[in-house]
C-alpha cells in the first residue's frame, strides 16, 4: 500500500500567484523520503496540504488509501507533522506543549501522560520538561516538535526541514533517532536543503521545482548522476 498517493494537485493562492502546477506522487509505506527543493519551490505549500492545515486548490490526496476530504479525520490522525515554523505559545513547559497535543486528539489525560514521559525520554528531554519552550535552543524546540507530533502515533512523520540551523551535534542526535523511528516501520517524509541529510537518511527522493516535480528517483541513483558533471551542475542550480 502507498503511504501518500497524490494525484494532480495544484495550490492557487489568494491573488493568483500557483504554488503547487498539478503534483503527482506516491511514496511507499515504510519509505523514507526526501523532498528537496530551493526556497519557494512549494515544499511547505505540499506539506501543509498533506497536513490538512492548507486547502488544496485541485486534485486527490490518500494516505495509506484514504481519500482526504471522504475521511479528513481519519487522515489528520494517520499524520504527524513537524512545521518549519512554529508560532505557539512559547511560555509553556515542555510536557505542556506534548499534552496539549494529545488533547487536541482527544487522548485521555491518563494515557497521554505515558505517551508524554515516553517520547520526551525518547527524545532526551525528559529531564526539561518543566522548562518553558522558549528557553530551548533551536535544536531542542525542534526536537521537543518531533515528541509532539509523535504524541497521537501516526504511521506517517512529516518533517518540514527539521534541521535547518541546527547545530551538528543535536543533528546527528536527530538522523539516528528518526532512522530508529523508520525502522520501527513509521514512514518518513522530509525535505531539506541539505543534500547530505538526503544522503545520510534517505532511500527515495522527489525534487520539486517551481511547483512541480522535477525528478522522482531513488537516492543511489541520484547519487549515481551526480558523478556526472552537468547532473552535478543542473541539481547544484536547484537546490
Ligand atoms: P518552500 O517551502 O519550498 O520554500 P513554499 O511552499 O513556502 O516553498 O512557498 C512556495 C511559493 O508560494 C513561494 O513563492 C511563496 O512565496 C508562495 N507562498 C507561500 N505561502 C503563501 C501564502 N500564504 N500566500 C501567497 N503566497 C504564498
Ligand atoms: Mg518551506
Amino acid at each position: 500500500m502507498s503511504a501518500l498517493d497524490v494525484k494532480q494537485l495544484t495550490k492557487t493562492y489568494k491573488g493568483g500567484f500557483q504554488a503547487l502546477k498539478g503534483i503527482d506522487l506516491t511514496v511507499d509505506e515504510g519509505d523514507f523520503f526526501a523532498l528537496l527543493g530551493p526556497n519557494g519551490a512549494g515544499k511547505s505549500t505540499f506539506i501543509g496540504i498533506l497536513a490538512s492545515l492548507v486547502n488544496k486548490t485541485g486534485g486527490t490526496v490518500k494516505v495509506f488509501g484514504e481519500d482526504q476530504d471522504r475521511t479528513p479525520e481519519l487522515v489528520k490522525s494517520f499524520i504527524g507533522l513537524v512545521p518549519q515554523e512554529f508560532n505557539f505559545n512559547l511560555f509553556l513547559p515542555v510536557v505542556e506543549v506534548v499534552l496539549n497535543q494529545a488533547g487536541y486528539y482527544g487522548i485521555p489525560r491518563r494515557e497521554a501522560k505515558v505517551r508524554a514521559e515516553r517520547y520526551l525520554k525518547q527524545l532526551d528531554l525528559w529531564d526539561r520538561r518543566d522548562t518553558e519552550m522558549r528557553k530551548l535552543s533551536g535544536g531542542l524546540k525542534r526536537r521537543l516538535m518531533i515528541a509532539r507530533a509523535l504524541v497521537h502515533e501516526p504511521r506517517l512523520l512529516i518533517l518540514d526541514e527539521p534541521t535547518a540551523g541546527v547545530d551538528i551535534e543535536i543533528r546527528r542526535s536527530m538522523w539516528t533517532f528518526l532512522r530508529e523511528l523508520n525502522a520501527r516501520g513509521t514512514t518518513i517524509i522530509l525535505t531539506t536543503h541539505y543534500l547530505e541529510e538526503a544522503e545520510s537518511l534517505c532511500r527515495n527522493i522527489a525534487i520539486i521545482n517551481h511547483g512541480e516535480i522535477a525528478e522522482r528517483t531513488s537516492m543511489l541513483t541520484l547519487l549515481d548522476r551526480l558523478n556526472t558533471e552537468t547532473f552535478v551542475l543542473n541539481l547544484k542550480g536547484r537546490l
